[in-house]
């Protein structure tokens, strides 16, 4: 057999990927301390980002975005990740670009006329919201549940642990809920629909965090809440699939801000390895140190090989490739794994080398690790979900815990 594999970006993808670098590092980058420090990203930058299209990236034109591929999403998450290592900057982008992508694809023209286009805009925040504070991995035991009645769903119950809340409420916005129409039956029963956080009956608490500050996490609480039918993303009781399809993109997104992150780490811990003096010359020539550093670079090139491969087979198959999408399942699963835990060791060692140093923020380190902390807990699917996935992939539905 011979293996057909490129593993140079392609041309366009390569001007892409040096043309978002330049504008992350004038325009995100300076604003990094700042915005974990102070709790927000500023509206001027998010207006900046929407005007080079970097906001909603994935939809169409037609309503503002540029209708970028999944690797492309990947590379500006990766750029986006290194620029403001928080991860803060990095959510905002890549829950808008990750769940952009399912609205524009599901969407009633009239929804994605009036949401889409002030996403785009960086006149709304587009987020998700599937977790509820009974248990988040456990999907099938979600208990918000929307009730037809008219034109309008009726929704009560709450989701916790959901990123953008703040955002959405005063932006503009809001986040497509995974709810229950049919509580008799278990993922057949769910259904996706955006709902505006400003709606009359959603009351938000915020969660204190320890990371990712400039951008707020929450519980949602539905009492009542009357959401239009025009919502409703393909048809009711479809929402189970139309999630985790949202999940691929989300998930390779996540990851590729991980992984970014930690490359700007690695690149910071180098050259303070060459700079810093100890014993009669600088620690760049001790070995334990030199091979740690090989080690991390080894695993982010792996990592983001894996990244452009997960982002490239989603492509594909949108592009209606013929993909298995066990491949997809895997691909996704094993960087979503392993992204997080990859960026947590190289914010750890590069504090280390550190020494006292990298133990203040004036190092600029331990921010990038409250933040992509925040994806070793759970955020995006807990890691051994991710692990059962590839269970359930390689050994097939009879192997796994539960049914
Ligand atoms: C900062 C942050 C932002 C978030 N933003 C969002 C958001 O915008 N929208 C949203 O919907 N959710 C969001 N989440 C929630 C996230 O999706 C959940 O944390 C995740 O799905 C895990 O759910 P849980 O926290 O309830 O943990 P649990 O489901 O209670 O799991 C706890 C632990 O048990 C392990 N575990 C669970 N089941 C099994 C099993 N069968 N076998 C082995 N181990 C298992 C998990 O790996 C985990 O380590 C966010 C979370 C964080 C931390």
């Amino acid at each position: 057999m011979v293996l057909n594999m490129n593993f140079n970006l392609s041309e366009e993808n390569q001007l892409f990927l040096d043309t978002v670098r330049n504008i992350c590092r004038k325009e995100i980058k300076p604003l990094s301390e700042k915005i974990d420090n102070e709790g927000s990203i500023p509206k001027e930058l998010l207006d900046k980002l929407a005007k080079v299209k970097l906001i909603g990236i994935t939809i169409p034109e037609k309503y503002g975005g540029m209708n970028g591929t999944v690797l492309q999403s990947a590379i500006a998450g990766m750029e986006i990740g290194r620029a403001d290592i928080s991860m803060a900057t990095a959510v905002y982008y890549l829950l808008n670009a990750g769940w952009g992508k399912i609205f524009s694809k599901y969407g009633t023209e009239e929804a994605k006329e009036e949401v889409l286009t002030k996403v785009t805009d960086g006149k709304a925040f587009l987020g998700v919201a599937s977790t509820e504070t009974g248990g988040g991995s456990d999907l099938y035991a979600i208990k918000t549940v929307a009730k037809k009645e008219g034109s309008r769903y009726i929704v009560n119950g709450e989701k916790g642990f959901i990123s953008g809340v703040t955002e959405a409420r005063e932006l503009g916005g809001g986040h497509l809920t995974i709810v229950k129409t049919d509580p008799s039956k278990r993922t057949k029963g769910m259904s996706l629909i955006y709902i505006p956080a400003q709606s009359p009956g959603i009351s938000v608490q915020t969660y204190k965090n320890m990371g990712r500050m400039g951008i707020s996490t929450g519980e949602l609480t539905y009492d009542n809440v009357e959401v239009d039918e025009k919502y409703l993303l393909k048809g009711e009781n479809d929402g189970y699939g139309l999630l985790i399809e949202g999940f691929m993109t989300a998930r390779t997104l996540v990851s590729s801000a991980c992984i970014g992150a930690a490359e700007e780490a690695l690149e910071i811990g180098i050259e303070h390895l060459k700079k810093r003096e100890a014993f009669g010359g600088p620690l760049a020539r001790y070995e334990g140190l030199q091979f740690e550093m090989v080690e991390l670079y080894t695993h982010i090139e792996m990592v983001k090989l894996m990244i452009y491969k997960a982002a490239t087979l989603i492509d594909e198959y949108e592009n209606g490739k013929k993909v298995d999408l066990k491949d997809i399942n895997m691909a996704v699963s094993m960087v979503k794994l392993r992204a997080p835990e990859v960026a947590f060791d190289t914010f750890k060692k590069v504090m280390m080398w550190h020494g006292a140093m990298g133990y203040t923020k004036e190092a600029g380190l331990e921010k990038g690790l409250r933040g992509v902390t925040s994806y070793l807990v759970g955020a995006e699917g807990a890691l051994n979900i991710m692990r059962l996935i590839i269970v359930r992939e390689l050994l097939g539905r009879d192997y796994m815990p539960y049914k």
